[in-house]
């Protein structure tokens, strides 16, 4: 069972990571009961409880959504160029001089069945300007294929388009900054399905404050689309013993999309 912190020292346990990552320090273990397990931002989203209740975070109403520009474009692209370009060059939240490099919109088909939402971009997505570039990104993919469909299929965005310094863990305000734009990509590509990648995407979008334990498992209903929360591919790459419990996550979501189960991801 998971080890409980309390929200400080959940703060400080990411502050401290951030901390050794800015000296060039990458891999560092907490013991966990027999096994150790590696710990940074992600994985402390994926394995700590919270002990307190936050108040929700808001979610997406659709008159709010319907207010804004795109919503009378009917053409995908054009709508969702209209997004972009209302982010601009953003200021908003205090990402964007936390040394980010560029705005991480998304990518992938802009009618996609199926989307899948992250955190926020790390290194490689903020030098590459594309969500889901590095190596979380290359299980990422590997579990799309698995899936037996091709990442351009899919849609792939963030709750955060800017990424935090040290990969740490975005803050609600942040995220509370940030997610509208999410929340309007979701409202222009329309997909059948979403799958929210780690515990900061599914909060963020189901409005919970739960844990990943609890969010598994069970279809949710976003706004008429149904999601599915497993881990974030850079938590599987840190605890690989967690790969069968997400492969059977995407198969509900095969499963969902008529699409066939050939194989197994690795
Ligand atoms: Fe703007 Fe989002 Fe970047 Fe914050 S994270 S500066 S809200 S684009």
């Amino acid at each position: 069972m998971a080890r409980k912190f309390t929200t400080e020292q959940a703060r400080a346990l990411a502050d401290r990571v951030s901390y050794y990552r800015d000296l060039g320090i990458h891999d560092f273990y907490r013991r966990s009961g027999s096994a150790d397990i590696a710990f940074d931002s992600v994985v402390a989203e994926e394995v700590l409880e919270p002990l307190e209740a936050e108040p929700e975070p808001p979610l997406p109403k659709a008159a709010a959504l319907a207010k804004f520009p795109e919503a009378s474009i009917k053409d995908p692209i054009a709508a969702l160029r209209v997004i972009r370009e209302d982010i601009g060059d953003c200021t908003r939240c205090v990402l964007h001089k936390q040394g980010r490099k560029q705005i991480v919109f998304g990518v992938g088909n802009p009618t996609a069945d199926l989307m899948f939402v992250g955190e926020g971009p790390g290194a490689d997505e903020d030098e590459q300007g594309e969500p889901f570039v590095g190596r979380a990104g290359q299980l990422l993919n590997k579990m799309i294929e698995a899936m037996g469909l091709k990442r351009e299929e899919v849609y792939i965005a963030n709750v955060v388009k800017c990424r935090p310094p040290g990969n740490r863990t975005p803050e609600r305000d942040e995220c509370d900054t940030c997610s509208p734009f999410l929340y309007r990509q979701i409202d222009v590509i329309k997909p059948k399905a979403i799958v929210a990648l780690g515990a900061v995407a599914a909060k963020n979008l189901l409005g919970l404050n739960d844990t990943m334990a609890n969010m598994r498992g069970s279809w949710y209903d976003y706004r008429g689309t149904q999601l599915r929360v497993t881990y974030h591919p850079a938590y599987l790459l840190r605890d690989p013993r967690q790969k069968g419990e997400a492969w059977k996550d995407l198969q509900e979501v095969m499963k969902y999309l008529g699409l066939e189960i050939k194989k197994q991801a690795d």
